[in-house]
């Protein structure tokens, strides 16, 4: 794809925003939407134009991406009233939420023969969003993912193709079932430091030196836990349906996996117990009121 490429760009978020301003700083022609008149102000400010509707902005795009909160949002996006046909044919649709593999497989089923499909969710929150330094794992043939590499270059140089539609997502439940269950361990270590009269700080600061250090010790327990800021910017709700996507990817394959079954379930109720828009990092408050 040349940077005359035309991109419709859908879901103007925490992460679809950054991402798209890079698209921008790349060279390329973004039209974004989201149902929030605020984001659609904040691209035009930016040098993005803005459609009216996801259908507008798909038609005459060479290129559309998906950021949304789920697949199934994606799915009525593009599906009702077929309005992925008011993209040209051939179109590339690159779909950077964090979905379930099995939605996406389905997904491209529907729009084959009009729309070429790449699965390419993101991991590294909001900050690598911001510096194009994100890790993106990709799903797609041989063919659709070369296309799909210069427009994903814009957004980062770390770019992985994991196989067919679909295995981008499935890596991308993946890892977040790693980067949950190193959350609950990072926290569970903290206040159990802390119940023995140790620092919290000391604690995260030990662990960073030893073995037990992980993705939350390392940039998220000083930073947006211990500092009181909540701000990562990253959902509870969405942590939690990543994990329970992982955990029923186990169940279709007919494994039994306590660990993630037993993640997914803390995340779940956190989510009920939280409610799923507070930042995940306030998964801290819910461990800590277990103990009180
Ligand atoms: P977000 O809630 O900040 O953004 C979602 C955006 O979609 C919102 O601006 C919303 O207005 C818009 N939207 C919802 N329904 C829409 C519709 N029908 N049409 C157009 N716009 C619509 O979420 P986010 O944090 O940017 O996450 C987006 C995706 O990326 C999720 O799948 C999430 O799991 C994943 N993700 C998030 C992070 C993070 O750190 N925030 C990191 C990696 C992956």
């Amino acid at each position: 794809m040349s940077k005359s490429a035309h991109i419709a760009f859908i879901g103007l978020g925490q992460m679809g925003m950054p991402m798209a301003l890079n698209l921008l700083k790349a060279g390329y022609d973004v039209v974004g939407f989201d149902l929030s008149s605020e984001a659609l102000q904040a691209l035009a400010e930016r040098g993005g134009r803005i459609a009216a509707s996801a259908v507008d902005a798909m038609s005459g795009s060479d290129v559309i991406i998906t950021m949304l909160s789920n697949g199934k949002i994606v799915q009525s996006v593009l599906l009702e009233g077929d309005a992925f046909r008011q993209a040209p044919k051939s179109a590339l649709l690159l779909e950077m939420s964090s979905s379930a593999p099995e939605e996406t497989r389905s997904l491209a089923a529907k729009v084959s023969g009009h729309l070429r499909v790449v699965d390419a969710p993101v991991s590294g929150g909001v900050k690598r969003a911001v510096e194009g330094s994100l890790a993106l794992m990709a799903g797609g043939s041989e063919a659709d993912f070369e296309a799909a590499k210069p427009i994903l270059g814009a957004m980062s140089a770390k770019i992985f193709h994991c196989g067919p539609v679909g295995t981008g997502h499935a890596m991308k439940a993946i890892n977040n079932y790693v980067s949950g269950a190193g959350v609950i361990a990072a926290v569970e270590a903290v206040l159990l430091g802390r119940a023995f009269g140790l620092d919290e700080a000391k604690v995260v600061d030990v662990l960073n030196s030893s073995s037990g250090k992980n993705n939350a010790t390392e940039v998220k327990m000083n930073q947006f836990i211990l500092s009181g800021t909540f701000g990562s910017g990253f959902a509870l709700g969405l942590m939690a349906k990543d994990i329970r996507t992982a955990a029923n990817l186990s169940t279709s394959l007919g494994l039994s996996q306590p660990g993630l079954t037993q993640t997914a379930d803390l995340w779940d109720d956190a989510a009920r117990t939280l409610g799923g828009a507070v930042d995940h990092t306030r998964f801290y408050d819910y461990l800590k009121r277990q103990g009180d």
